[in-house]
């Protein structure tokens, strides 16, 4: 993976790759006080173009609330900058990611005085997880409590616990781990939403211990529109896995990745998302037409 590119946007400058640096002493890297974006963008047959820009933005400003990180930028402002650095990085396809954070100038676990930094960078990303269908395990690791922190957030801290699952899973030679909640219903992915599909409909869980928001919302829209599906928010137990047919994740980084295995406790579920005609893969093909900009319907969502 080449992450690098000419320009990083950094409080309304371009600066050169080389030149983004930040001190140790940067509240954010001591107490995981940063909230990030990541969002893709396409080549279509008219310039490259960037998928759900403003509702990563509308996250993104979302999340600095959480926090409290005061954003001295617009909405529109972030949005022009995310298209500015695209355009500035030589890169067709990619990732893109906006990071605001606590700085310098305070310690301790209040944040308040810290300097806030507004960093854009985008890089040339393919494929985030196998282009195959994957082997995937219930990890050891729960989701977080919704009560410990809020889920609709995408705050770095709370990344600790999907980091854990990724180390966990690897380890054991699984592609993704997949997390419960605290009660013990599947959650999502360390990094992905998660759908199954049962007699022509989608189930997935339900909002509170999920991030919510953007391709899962995406999904269950072009599923309805596209191909006339439904879906049901449902709350899933391990041991029910055997009632679907398929089941595959989403996100912005993951697209649609079709799930050919889930392990839990030894035990491993096949599904048949990964067969040619599965509902998976329709599903996975009206999405990319629509981010390749080949779907003159969902022009909207491309900026
Ligand atoms: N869950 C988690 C924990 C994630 O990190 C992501 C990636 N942002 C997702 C789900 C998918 O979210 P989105 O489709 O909005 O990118």
């Amino acid at each position: 993976m080449n992450i690098k590119t000419p320009y990083i946007w950094e409080n309304w400058k371009f600066i050169d790759w080389d030149d983004a640096k930040d001190h140790n002493l940067t509240h954010s890297l001591h107490y995981g006080t940063w909230v990030f974006e990541g969002i893709r963008f396409y080549p279509t047959s008219n310039w490259p173009k960037i998928f759900r820009l403003k509702e990563h933005i509308d996250r993104l400003f979302y999340s600095a609330s959480v926090l409290e990180l005061e954003i001295p930028f617009t909405k529109e402002e972030i949005i022009q900058a995310c298209i500015d650095i695209v355009a500035k990085s030589w890169v067709e396809m990619g990732y893109l990611r906006p990071l605001v954070y606590y700085g310098t100038w305070k310690m301790g676990l209040y944040p308040k005085w810290a300097k806030v930094n507004t960093v854009i960078s985008a890089w040339n990303w393919g494929k985030y997880l196998a282009d195959r269908p994957i082997d995937v395990k219930i990890s050891k690791y729960k989701r977080m409590h919704p009560e410990t922190a809020d889920m609709n957030a995408k705050v770095s801290g709370g990344y600790y616990n999907n980091v854990l699952v990724s180390l966990e899973v690897h380890k054991e030679g699984f592609d993704e781990g997949l997390l419960l909640d605290y009660e013990g219903y599947i959650a999502e992915g360390p990094g992905e939403n998660i759908f199954f599909i049962k007699d022509n409909k989608l189930f997935t869980p339900a909002l509170w211990t999920i991030l919510p928001w953007i391709t899962r919302a995406t999904i269950m829209q072009i599923a309805k529109e596209k191909l006339g599906i439904d879906t049901e928010k449902a709350k899933i137990l391990p041991e029910n896995l055997k009632d679907f047919d398929e089941a595959f994740f989403v996100g912005t980084a993951a697209e649609v990745t079709p799930i050919w295995s889930i392990t839990y406790n030894s035990e491993k579920i096949n599904f048949k998302s990964w067969e040619k005609d599965s509902t998976s893969n329709k599903i996975k093909d009206v999405y990319m037409n629509i981010v390749y900009g080949r779907d003159w319907e969902y022009s909207d969502w491309l900026s």
